[in-house]
């Protein structure tokens, strides 16, 4: 076979579109296919500084600067907690369980900022795959990928639809970066639905809310909030758009949907209610987007990477977006399979084996993200006590900023001991609090 391409990519998302970067900086000859005519709207709007690295090495970050995205310094927590909890030997805790980090208090290695940024993802992810155009990736637009043959030693083929018609590339290699449609996962059929987590969203963007009037701190305001809502395991996110729109969601466990047996609307507004504080000032504003569900997430893949392929981003897993940690797992995957990529174009060898750095580092990286979820779900008030006592702070920061490339942090391990021992103990003074989810540590 003499390829079209070296690597031929499915989907130009954050994703596939740093992975075309990183190879057409390499010099490698780079296709992406992108199904959807862009601009188009798409949930995970809030970045954490872990992006900062990848936007700086793959030269885009000026791009985005210029771009006017409105600038994220940190996240709060809000809670609905009423009652009293005690506070089982922490200390820093505010009265109200509400809790704040800004990402300045922690200095990051290759991190040259104090802040990161909240998006309109039909502006981000045009900027970004426009900018892996301009370092050499061609870019087929509006032309889904249908189907990849991949078991010709030689090289793999992809078959694609354009307006209506069907053409075939072929590549040295194919990277998924399909997004949660999870191509490569579907027709492989290794998919595995996540045990634990079934979880469900409702958003849309709103005109006019006071966000002033829901931060604690007025320094606040433009941070992301999540406002826990007083039905386990079900939070708000308030992420800001612009100065003047911002975009709400809802998000709770998907049987809750099924059984309200109602329509989008209603749900989203009964959920809100139940916060009165953001009800009252939801209720002032408009709504300037149809409000849009999400469902079918958290999953993982019995293997990332095979004899010429690597999934990357939501190709290869999900997670609950708690923390924000979609965008930055996009593009840290992207990085870290394009670094074994360029290698194993070198060697010429698109073998399975090449790709055993990127999977070990995926797994490290999505296990701790899992893992600081599910303990989140287990316990949320242990997360806020955490984060506001000052043994932990620090540790707890590192892991909001996205720094989560390290096997078994300590941080995690203290905070997995914590609430094994309250969940176990039902006379535990915080056993009352602990969630309906129960996760114990992944062994992907
Ligand atoms: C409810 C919810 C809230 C979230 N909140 C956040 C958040 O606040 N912050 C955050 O960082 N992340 C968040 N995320 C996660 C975030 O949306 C994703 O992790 C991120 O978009 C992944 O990037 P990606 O490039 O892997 O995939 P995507 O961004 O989904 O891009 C995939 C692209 O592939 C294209 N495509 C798919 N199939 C084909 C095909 N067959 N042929 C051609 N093109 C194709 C799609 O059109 C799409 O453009 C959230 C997710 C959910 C569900």
């Amino acid at each position: 076979m003499n390829p079209d391409f070296d690597v031929l990519i499915i989907g130009g998302g954050p994703g596939g579109s740093t992975a075309a970067a990183y190879l057409a900086k390499a010099n490698l000859s780079v296709a992406v296919f992108e199904g959807e005519k862009f601009p188009r709207p798409h949930v995970g709007e809030s970045l954490v500084p872990a992006t900062t690295r990848v936007l700086l090495e793959t030269g885009v970050m000026d791009k985005v600067e210029k771009a006017g995205f409105l600038r994220k310094y940190g996240a709060a927590w809000s809670t609905a907690e009423e009652r009293e909890v005690p506070r089982n030997g922490f200390t820093g805790m505010s009265y109200d369980w509400t809790a704040q980090v800004r990402f300045g208090e922690r200095a990051q290695p290759g991190v040259d900022r104090e802040y990161t940024f909240h998006v309109d993802r039909g502006k981000f992810d045009v900027i970004l795959l426009e900018h892996a155009e301009s370092l050499g990736a061609t870019v087929f637009r509006e032309t889904r990928v249908i189907g990849a043959d991949l078991d010709d030693p030689g090289g793999v083929q992809i078959t694609c639809r354009s307006g209506g018609e069907e053409t075939t590339y072929t590549g040295r290699m194919l990277i998924d970066a399909s997004g949660r449609q999870t191509m490569l996962g579907r027709q492989l059929k290794l998919k595995v639905p996540d045990p634990v987590f079934d979880q469900y969203a409702i958003h849309s963007w709103f005109e006019g809310l006071d966000r002033k009037a829901l931060a604690s701190d007025p320094k606040d305001i433009d941070y992301i909030f999540v406002h826990f809502l007083p039905i386990n395991d079900s939070w708000v996110w308030q992420i800001p758009i612009t100065d003047t729109v911002t975009s709400i969601g809802v998000v709770t466990q998907k049987h809750r949907f099924r059984e309200a047996n109602t329509d989008r609307e209603k749900f989203f507004w009964d959920f809100i209610k139940t916060r009165p504080d953001l009800y009252e000032e939801l209720r002032k504003t408009e709504r300037v987007r149809p409000f849009k569900p999400e469902g079918d997430y958290s999953y993982s893949m019995e293997r990332i990477a095979g004899d010429r392929f690597v999934m990357i981003g939501d190709a290869a897993r999900f997670v609950d977006p708690i923390f924000s940690s979609g965008v930055s797992i996009a593009l840290n995957t992207a990085r870290l399979a394009c670094a074994d990529i360029v290698a194993a174009s070198e060697a010429n060898d698109f073998s399975h084996a090449r790709f055993a750095q990127y999977e070990e580092m995926q797994r490290i990286g999505t296990r701790n993200w899992h893992e600081f979820i599910s303990i989140y779900y287990r316990l949320n008030i242990l997360f806020a006590a955490f984060v506001q006592d000052p043994r932990y702070r620090i540790d707890v920061l590192k892991l909001l900023q996205g720094d989560m490339y390290e096997e078994d942090p300590p941080i995690l391990g203290e905070m997995r001991e914590f609430v094994t021992t309250v969940e176990n103990d039902p006379d535990h003074l915080w056993h009352p609090y602990v969630g309906s989810l129960r996760a114990s540590r992944p062994e992907f």
